[in-house]
């Protein structure tokens, strides 16, 4: 179990690494980024390039999560209801 989800963790990030940049810069948040200002979505901590857990879009606004397993748990089980065809 504890495995699985740490190979589902790493295969979301590396997509969402490849973007990321890109995303910001399009929403404008790049510098927020750049600068330490963008929080994680859950706890709060600074995100950056090193601890980037995931990404949604929210309103035209990125919402980034730390990799924290337990931020991680929480984003997949809101992303679950979120992505529901
Ligand atoms: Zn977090």
């Amino acid at each position: 179990m504890y495995n699985m989800m740490s190979v589902e963790d790493k295969e979301i990030k590396a997509v969402h690494i490849t973007d990321l940049e890109k995303l910001l810069q399009k929403y404008e948040q790049s510098d927020d980024f750049n600068n330490g200002q963008i929080k994680c979505h859950i706890c709060s901590d600074t995100v950056s390039m090193n601890n980037v857990g995931s990404i949604q879009l929210l309103d035209n606004r990125l919402r980034l999560t730390c990799n924290k397993i337990a931020c991680y748990d929480q984003i997949v089980k809101q992303s679950i209801s979120i992505n529901s065809p």
